[in-house]
């Protein structure tokens, strides 16, 4: 799970790393008052920030530095409801509801550190690069020498050693050395305590008086154990998800939008996967990824027809279902009530295979569903692909 910038600054300041701090603002008024606010506290310059799910802010016009409150007010007036374009958004953009007024910082240097998890190495991974504010992946892919990677023992943290290596490795030295170890080992914690993906730094800036300090934050839940954390799982912001997604969440389906034109409905990860593989295998193309799970209810099936069918890209139905425990004549009754349901103009193949096949075939064939029986997988992915050729 993604949270904005302002949220993973809230929870690094809770284990001690520094950030560049701000003030949130939903009108143009909050932040006029944050740039009042700041500058009460001795800040000169203050910093808007368009608050999206996206990098590359600064590049698409969604990090501005201002001077004064009128300043800070107008560029508000600017931002709010924007569709702010850059290379992590779709391209009409996302927009902006929410600006982070920062405190302005005079930078000496922008450095990059990351924590990852390198799924080869099964452990997360410290990144430093003495260049910030670039796409690491650039970096990575083009000079290899100039990112730092060192593997963190999750039971052990972010070792001192390591925290100085990293610090070494970025040019600092004194009282810089001696803050950047205790950032590193503090955002190490921060990753390992709360089941983060990722925790990016980027820039960790080092400005001119001296300090170690976060100017952005990309942090990235793990989503299967935010059970753990309902802090954090309280900070997911629905507009920055896939609309169909969280709908598909609220009914137990786990379901994810693809580019393709083959709405899927499947039982079972590994099946959905499958059938993905055979669709493609096929020269069709998957809308969707959806498993119903084992124990999909009438009411399921037909929720998941109309998050299918509700998305315009989907040009035909292939419903893969293997009856385990679940039974065939029991997914037969649910497709035809949803079918019937959500009034169904597109092709649909239905392959059943399991226990009580039989009875579940002749439960669609006498349905007057106008629907496409399959008798394997194969069968199903080359008919689908046809009929939406
Ligand atoms: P991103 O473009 O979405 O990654 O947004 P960032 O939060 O990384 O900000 C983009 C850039 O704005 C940074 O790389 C900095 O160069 C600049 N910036 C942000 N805050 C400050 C600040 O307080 N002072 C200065 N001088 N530059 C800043
Ligand atoms: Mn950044």
């Amino acid at each position: 799970m993604k949270v904005h910038e302002y949220q993973g600054k809230e929870v690094l300041e809770r284990y001690g790393v520094r950030t560049q701090r701000g003030i949130l603002a939903t009108t143009p008024e909050e932040a006029q008052a944050a740039f009042e606010q700041l500058a009460s506290q001795g800040h000169e310059l203050a910093v808007v920030k368009a608050q999206i799910h996206a990098g590359g802010r600064g590049k698409g016009g969604g990090v501005k530095l201002v001077k004064s409150a009128e300043e800070t007010r107008e560029v508000a007036v600017t931002m709010l409801g924007m569709m702010l374009k850059t290379h992590q958004t779709a391209p009409e953009g996302q927009k902006v509801r929410k600006l982070f007024v920062c405190e302005g910082l005079d930078l000496a240097r922008e450095l990059y550190v990351g924590i990852a998890l390198d799924r080869a190495l099964g452990l997360p991974v410290l990144m430093a690069s003495a260049e910030g504010g670039v796409e690491i992946e650039t970096i990575a892919e083009e000079r290899p020498e100039a990112l730092l990677r060192l593997p963190i023992i999750p039971d052990t943290g972010l070792t001192s050693a390591q925290a100085a290596e990293a610090a070494d490795f970025l040019g600092l030295v004194g009282d810089l050395k001696t803050n950047a170890i205790d950032f590193l080992i503090s955002l190490a914690k921060a990753y390992i305590e709360l089941d983060c993906e990722i925790a990016e730094i980027n820039p960790l800036a080092i400005t001119e008086d001296n300090q170690v300090v976060a100017l952005d934050a990309k942090i990235n839940f793990d989503a299967n154990a935010l059970y753990r954390h309902p802090d954090i799982a309280a900070m997911q912001d629905i507009h920055e998800e896939d609309a169909r997604e969280v709908e598909a969440a609220t009914f137990g389906l786990n379901y994810i939008t693809l580019d393709g034109s083959i709405g899927c409905m499947v039982n079972g990860a590994g099946l959905a996967m499958a059938t993905m593989d055979t669709i493609q295998s096929h020269g069709g193309s998957a809308a969707n990824f959806l498993d119903v799970g084992g124990s999909a209810t009438e009411e399921a099936i037909t929720e998941a027809f109309r998050i299918i069918l509700s998305d315009e890209n989907v040009k035909g139905i292939l419903v893969n279902i293997f009856g385990g425990i679940m039974k065939c004549d029991v997914i037969a009754r649910g497709v035809i009530a949803a079918a019937k349901n959500v009034d169904l103009t597109i092709p649909l193949v239905v392959r059943l295979e399991g226990t009580n096949v039989e009875r579940g075939r002749e439960l669609l064939n006498s349905s007057g569903l106008d629907l496409i029986s399959a008798d394997s997988l194969d069968h199903g992915a080359k008919l689908i692909c046809e009929a939406v050729k």
